[in-house]
């Protein structure tokens, strides 16, 4: 820390992305992007004009990318954002309807960077606890008088909320936002963007990085009432007009054209899970109901870090938090099925070299 940084950052814990190793190669099943390439579309999208236009900036409304996810989802353009990830458009949302007194609520075992956010701009947060089942429990949510944001399905347990208790949360809270995190919801949960236009509060936010393999292209967006998405858009102009690059936009825009590789990879995806979950429960570990592209596992003879470090010198990275609650169990990325065999014989390996 230098002497020059101001003391409102002083005490912030900064969010530790998942480690994006360059060196040797590993079977990376830890920050839950997909094992898949972009769809074929994209991978031509990219032409030498296209490059040359480089010089140029970007559309900073993405009128083009905002009108083709308007005509997939079935909302109107005005009431789609995009952003550079869906981190940033989290970002402006804390800025644009949290401050000191409007605080801010969401579980105390969910995305690490909502507290982060919280903390960098100031806002009063509570961490309002899962059951011991790891389910959110939204009555806790009802009437709240805060501001309210829940992933799902839940990282890192995978877990999805039902639709109807999302709609009772917005219907409890008129006087605040609520957003819902969906960049999971691809894998098998139902998705709250049939809510919009019945709730004027609710926010509900996809990113590419996942169920579309573009987390390297850094693109999200939100779906919300006009009126919401003006003011995220006001925070987007105060902020980085330019936010989503040029490459980007058009790599999107051809993604949406090609929505048979997208449901073809979710199923594939959604199909390893269930193989994988098998045979993991054949080797003893308990596990919660996934809707993700990962598997929440714990195993009742090894410690999650143990689990983690073991695998990590046999060449496959997972993840693992030391939190109280969270601390035996460890969070496995859905590869290709091959990664997912080499991943259950490295743990076949690493139960039973006691014998
Ligand atoms: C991965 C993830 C994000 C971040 O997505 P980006 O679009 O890559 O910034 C946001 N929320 C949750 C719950 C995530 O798991």
């Amino acid at each position: 820390m230098s002497e020059f940084l101001s003391k409102n950052h002083a005490g912030l814990a900064a969010y530790v992305p998942g480690e994006q190793p360059t060196g040797m190669e590993y079977i990376k099943l830890n920050t839950n992007e997909s094992p898949y390439p972009p769809p074929p579309s994209v991978l031509t999208a990219v032409t030498k004009e296209t490059l040359g236009k480089l010089r140029l900036y970007p559309n900073p409304d993405g009128t083009e990318l905002i009108k083709k996810l308007a005509g997939t989802y079935g909302v109107r353009a005005e009431n789609i954002i995009i952003g550079n990830g869906s981190d940033e458009l989290l970002a402006f949302a804390f800025l644009a309807f949290c401050d000191k007194t409007r605080g801010v609520a969401f579980p105390d075992l969910t995305y690490g960077f909502y507290p982060v956010y919280a903390q960098l701009y100031g806002i009063p947060y509570e961490e309002i606890p899962l059951r011991d089942d790891f389910t959110v429990n939204f009555t806790k949510y009802m009437e709240l008088g805060k501001n309210i944001v829940i992933a799902n399905p839940n990282a890192p347990t995978g877990i999805a909320l039902p639709l109807f208790e999302i709609q009772i949360i917005c219907q409890s809270n008129p006087g605040h936002i609520v957003l819902i995190d969906e960049a999971y919801v691809d894998f098998g949960a139902e998705s709250a963007v049939s809510l919009i236009g019945k709730h004027e509060n609710l926010i509900v936010m996809h990113t590419f990085s996942k169920s579309r393999s573009m987390a390297g292209a850094r693109m999200a967006y939100a779906i919300a009432s006009a009126p919401i998405i003006e003011d995220l858009n006001k925070m987007k102009y105060s902020f980085n007009p330019y936010n989503v690059n040029r490459l980007t936009q058009i790599m999107a825009e051809a993604a949406l054209g090609d929505e048979s590789y997208f449901a073809e990879k979710r199923r594939e995806i959604i199909a390893t899970r269930s193989y994988t979950a098998a045979k993991l429960g054949g080797l003893g570990f308990e596990m919660t109901d996934s809707k993700a592209n990962f598997i929440f596992a714990r195993h009742p003879e090894i410690s999650g870090l143990d689990l983690y470090t073991k695998l990590k010198e046999k060449g496959i990275l997972i993840r693992h938090w030391d939190k109280p609650r969270i601390k035996d169990y460890v969070r496995i990325t859905i590869g290709t099925k091959d990664q997912m065999d080499a991943l259950i014989v490295a743990v076949e390996q690493i139960l039973f070299s006691k014998y």
